[in-house]
């Protein structure tokens, strides 16, 4: 099958999270089963300024927004053997600092730039048609809006199938109705079958009723967003979906992430040899100038500093966390409360905490080598990557039962030599602490500990699998 991805984000070319792994992991393994894959993605200024050899498709593209024509080209790269990397470039709109917005909020063009790119996706597929356009949260939505509901613009693609993935239901894309101009979509839309939303008008909305299937990153996601409590507003657009919705789980890119090959970490150790780990922990002590107690755990956290991973539980907990014989080493940006919270930490305990307030890919390979714990107390997650490294690398994760954590992280029980993490339920303070106790007491049982790291190293999430889920829903919509 020729399958398009439409994404807002790619790795290795522009990537603030998950999604941009996903992209670019899923498509090479979708290619490996034999499909013939193109990602599309727009060249923002980190693409245009990166080292990465990039052509110039000869093909340009004449986008309308509103009642303009606006121009674009199209740069090319590739993943894996044969995947094609369309960026599309159009200065105006991605040549900035950052992929959505800075320190002090979204880009106030956003809707213009994502309606823009989605029209050139499309515009781009009219020279090369493909038979499934699988599309990825809010910033591609409408190209699955634009497809179903305008054929005759996009004859081409007449008989092409759409799919949309959620990554994180509670971004949408909502703006305000004066910005409805930019869509060039009939009226009839705008009404609350459709895209209107409270009155505003929400991207996400239209993929969701006008997209042929749906899939949610996770099982148990796809579960939980049919509930008001994890709808984000939309569970009562979702369910009448429930018959074209599933949940397939991320998989892992091994080759970036095992502790055998790591390129950002020294020594590497496999479950053989979990001594080794031992110096990977002094090594990231080091980093962050902490002293070398060797009977202390390393608890580490990499992620987005946002509510949603958690971060008012850690807050809550913190002064208590620290009366334990711990240590806490953080790695994130995000919202300033809580890079204030962190910075301050770093003062108060000096020798005991690290934080560093970045986006640092070789740091984070270091942490899931050096640390002991790994915690992500998400009062949601639709999937979850960190806590699947985490135990690639036999750092043991310490996990809310929420969406994909919940289904990659199994409770430890050391009696019956089972599980593979700490696991807690409810989002209170109190249920994270307990967790945390229940991993440090059996930190300090050297047996079971190795044993439990074991279990962890054995667990497989290759994207193998959940490629061939992917390209079993395709094959269902293009037969
Ligand atoms: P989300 O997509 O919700 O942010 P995921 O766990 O699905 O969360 O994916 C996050 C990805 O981004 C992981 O690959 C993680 O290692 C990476 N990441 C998050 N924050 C940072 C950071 N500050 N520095 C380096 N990598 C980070």
């Amino acid at each position: 099958m020729k399958i398009a991805m439409i994404a807002s984000e790619v790795s290795p070319f522009a990537k603030t999270g998950g999604l941009a792994d996903v992209i670019g992991t899923l498509s090479v393994a979708l290619e490996r089963l034999g499909h013939e894959v193109c990602v599309i993605a727009p060249a923002y200024r980190c693409v245009l300024q990166s080292e990465f050899t990039l052509g110039e498709s000869p093909i340009k593209l004449s986008v309308p927004v509103s009642d303009r024509q606006q121009e674009a080209t199209v740069l090319q790269g590739t993943l894996g053997n044969g995947v094609l990397v369309y960026l599309i470039r159009a200065d105006r709109y991605f040549d900035r600092e950052s992929l959505y917005g800075t320190a002090t909020g979204d880009y106030p063009d956003n809707a213009e730039r994502f309606v823009f790119f989605c029209r050139a996706a499309l515009e781009l597929l009219r020279h090369q048609p493909v038979d499934v356009v699988h599309c990825h949260d809010w910033q591609t939505a409408l190209a699955i809006v634009f497809l179903k509901t305008q054929t005759s613009r996009y004859l081409e693609m007449a008989g092409a199938k759409s799919v949309l993935t959620l990554h994180n239901l509670g971004f949408q894309g909502i703006f305000q109705p004066h910005d409805w101009h930019l869509l060039n979509l009939d009226a009839a839309l705008f009404t609350p079958q459709f895209l209107e939303f409270y009155g505003n008008i929400n991207f996400l909305k239209g993929a969701l009723v006008l997209a042929d299937k749906i899939t949610t990153v996770s099982p148990s996601y796809a579960q939980e967003i049919m509930t008001a409590a994890q709808g984000f507003g939309l569970e009562g657009v979702v369910r009448p979906r429930a018959a074209d919705l599933v949940g397939i789980l991320n998989g892992v890119d091994y080759s970036l992430w095992n502790p055998w090959t790591d390129p950002f970490i020294t020594p590497h150790y496999g479950e053989k040899s979990l001594s080794l780990k031992d110096e990977c922990k002094r090594r990231l002590r080091r980093i962050f100038k902490l002293p070398d107690n060797n009977h202390s755990p390393v608890i580490g956290m990499i992620s987005r500093l946002t509510a949603q991973k958690g971060f008012d539980l850690v807050e809550a907990i913190f002064d208590l966390l620290m009366q334990r014989d711990v240590q806490f080493v953080l790695l994130g940006n995000g919202e300033p409360r809580f890079e204030q919270f962190f910075g301050a930490a770093v003062t108060r305990y000096a020798d005991r905490v690290g934080v560093r307030i970045a986006f640092d890919e070789p740091l984070a390979h270091q942490i899931e080598a050096g640390a002991d714990l790994f915690l992500m107390p998400s009062l949601y997650e639709p999937c979850g990557l960190n806590q699947m490294f985490s135990l690639k690398y036999g750092t043991i994760p310490i996990v809310r039962a929420v969406g994909g954590l919940k289904d990659t992280v199994q409770q430890c029980d050391t009696d019956a030599e089972t599980g593979t993490g700490f696991v807690f339920e409810l989002y209170e303070a109190q249920a994270l602490l307990d967790a945390i106790d229940r991993s440090l007491q059996v930190f300090h049982n050297q047996t079971a500990w190795t044993a439990l790291q074991r279990r962890a190293m054995a667990m497989d999430f290759s994207w193998e699998r959940s490629a061939k889920l992917y390209a079993n829903l395709y094959r269902q919509l293009v037969n």
